[in-house]
């Protein structure tokens, strides 16, 4: 399959040659470009820290209120109970089913004391185990916020010299581009968008550097002579290096 090309004396395909080159290392540049790592699971990540440390706080203040409540509770049911105790021992009360039922408060007062003292030891223990879940959470989450900074720091770095890299071949691609001949080049491009961005390949030891097949006899010479051949495997067009 060849055509003469016409116009363009000597290399044709150098132009092209050269502007396949461009396209490569832009597709290259490119792909870098979209697989940077923007710190998306990163954030995630401290998300879910800052939401595990912010309920650990509530557990804490939760934990702190309920002490709080239970000494309340306690100091209340001591001052009941000293207040009964003068009742009972001050000699004012002396009707006999008054005692009674004064001792009874008592006891039960009593009853309440003791229960209320050990709900606020466990709760002394609860606080402190929360304190301390609460600082731990605190911890990851700035660990983790630290290690999001430092990772957003070189994603921004490295994306704007790609960009700059991008730039500055897609400046140089539309320069190299102008020198090949309008029909080559779109065929070119035509063959490329279909065939993963290569659309002339080098016959190297008589294989096509696209498909690795055999390239047919004479091929070489045709493409030396200035026609446009291609590969009758993988369509793309032949280039052959200077000897
Ligand atoms: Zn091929």
């Amino acid at each position: 399959m060849s055509e003469e090309t016409g116009g363009d004396s000597g290399r044709p395909l150098e132009h092209l040659w050269n502007l396949q080159q461009v396209d490569t290392r832009l597709a290259a540049a490119r792909a870098r470009r979209s697989a940077l790592d923007d710190g998306s699971a990163l954030r995630a990540g401290v998300e879910a820290a800052a939401r595990a440390a912010a309920q650990a706080v509530a557990q804490l203040h939760e934990s702190q209120a309920a002490l709080r409540d239970h000494e309340l509770q306690l100091a209340t049911t001591e001052a009941k109970h000293k207040k009964f105790e003068g009742d009972l021992y001050g000699g004012r009360v002396s009707n006999p089913k008054e005692l009674s039922s004064l001792q009874e408060e008592l006891a039960a007062l009593a009853r309440t004391r003791d229960h209320l003292e050990d709900r606020i030891l466990a709760l002394f223990d609860q606080v402190e185990a929360a304190k301390e879940a609460a600082q731990s959470a605190e911890a990851s989450k700035a660990s983790l916020e630290q290690r999001l900074a430092a990772h957003l720091a070189e994603y921004e770095a490295a994306r704007a010299r790609l960009d700059a890299e991008i730039e500055g071949l897609a400046a140089e691609r539309t320069a190299r581009a102008l020198l090949v001949e309008p029909r080559l080049l779109r065929r070119y491009e035509g063959i490329a968008a279909q065939e993963g961005g290569v659309g002339i390949v080098a016959i190297q030891n008589g294989l096509c550097g696209g498909c690795h097949n055999a390239v047919a006899l004479g091929f070489v010479d045709r493409v030396r002579d200035g026609q446009i051949v291609i590969c009758e495997r993988c369509r793309r067009i032949f280039y052959v290096s200077a000897p």
